[in-house]
């Protein structure tokens, strides 16, 4: 379907080091292997898997994490992972990712996030504007004659939920800090099996009390009390949502709170069962704000092209379905009201 490649797409629900290459992962893996530090054919094999559990998910992250957190690779991920969004069009992008501190490597949550602005700083392939419209320079497509992808990116700083208060915390007050470079909010992501709502809650607190905004990962497992407690916080947007129950779903809507929706990894961590019966079909049905998203594009073996393909074909939508889910997107987006006007722009130009 190589008109869903050139539709414009929003992308909401990305983690960086989700995100990545295998090749990159692959060719980092290897350096490691030949340095002793872990053994390379055991990594390949899993990083080659297709089929991972929700479990087996954030096993991989650990591993991802030991391959990737130096300044130097998280500058490269970043970089590569923007690019190959802005490759299949992505116009805007919220890019996520856990702020990490690391004292043998002297990595700081402030110096881990400088590295990812670092790799925003690098893009040469595309144009990327990444800091607030206004000061930014304009993103202009036509550079000396020749078509340039453009990509805006926004950056949302997640909390892990293994950290504990006051760790969410300084990624808030980081968060507030880095206004100024692109960061507009806080999502709550981790093993969802792990850590308790009210740890979280005064760091989240804090990010709405100073007008960040807020999305969390919300009923990936059955957890009947944190899912009601997570909507009465009244986020700007949730995640995945597959484990609702009727009172959830009722609340969900009466709120309209938008719901990041991403397909393939749903499937693929068997959090719902098939295709055919995923909540998009009711969401949609009851023209409730959603955005098709990747979640992590590189574990998963998708892009955002593809998820939208296969909501195409699991679900019926017509082009201008399409089209008009890809452009709604814009309003649950944390960008300025000025890029918003930008992206209704590019849309209006890309109108079947
Ligand atoms: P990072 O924040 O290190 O850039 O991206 C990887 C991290 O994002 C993982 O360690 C995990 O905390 C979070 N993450 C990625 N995918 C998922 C997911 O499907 N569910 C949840 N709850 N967290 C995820």
């Amino acid at each position: 379907m190589a008109w869903i490649n050139s539709l414009p797409k929003i992308e909401l629900h990305a983690h960086l080091n989700g995100s990545i290459r295998d090749s990159t992962l692959l060719e980092l893996a290897r350096v490691l292997g030949d340095e002793g530090v872990i053994v390379f054919t055991d990594v390949e094999d899993v990083i080659k898997k297709n089929e991972r559990s929700l479990a087996e998910v954030f096993k991989l992250f650990d591993l991802i994490h030991k391959l990737t957190t130096d300044h130097k690779t998280v500058t490269r991920i970043t970089r590569e992972v923007v690019e190959d969004f802005a490759l299949e069009n992505v116009v805007y992008l919220e890019l996520r990712t856990t702020p990490k501190r690391n004292d043998s490597i002297g990595m700081s949550k402030r110096s881990y996030m400088e590295a990812v602005i670092e790799g925003l700083k690098s893009i040469s392939e595309v144009d990327v504007e990444f800091v607030s419209a206004s000061d930014s320079r304009k993103l202009d497509n036509v550079c000396d004659g020749i078509h340039r992808k453009k990509i805006y990116v926004r950056l949302l700083l997640s909390i892990d939920r293994r950290e504990t208060t006051e760790s969410a915390i300084e990624t808030v007050k980081l968060a507030l800090e880095m206004k100024n470079v692109g960061v507009v909010g806080i999502d709550l992501s981790g093993n969802p099996l792990v850590g308790e709502w009210s740890t979280f809650l005064p760091a989240l607190q804090l990010a709405r009390d100073n007008d960040l905004y807020i999305t969390l990962h919300c009923g990936e497992v059955p957890n009947p009390k944190e899912i009601q407690a997570m909507l009465d916080f009244k986020p700007h947007r949730i995640g995945h949502a597959c484990f609702f129950k009727d009172e959830d779903w009722t609340k969900l809507k009466y709120l309209r709170i938008p719901v990041e929706i991403c397909l393939t990894s749903n499937i693929i961590t068997k959090s719902i069962s098939s295709i055919d019966i995923h909540h998009f079909a009711d969401l949609y049905n009851a023209k409730h704000p959603l955005i098709l998203c990747t979640d992590d594009f590189g574990v998963f073996s998708t892009s955002l092209s593809n998820e939208y393909a296969l909501a195409v074909r699991s679900f019926g939508l017509s082009k201008e379905e399409t089209f008009t889910l890809a452009k709604t997107a814009i309003d649950a987006t944390f960008a300025e009201d000025e890029v918003k006007q930008q992206l209704s722009l590019i849309y209006d130009l890309a109108s079947p």
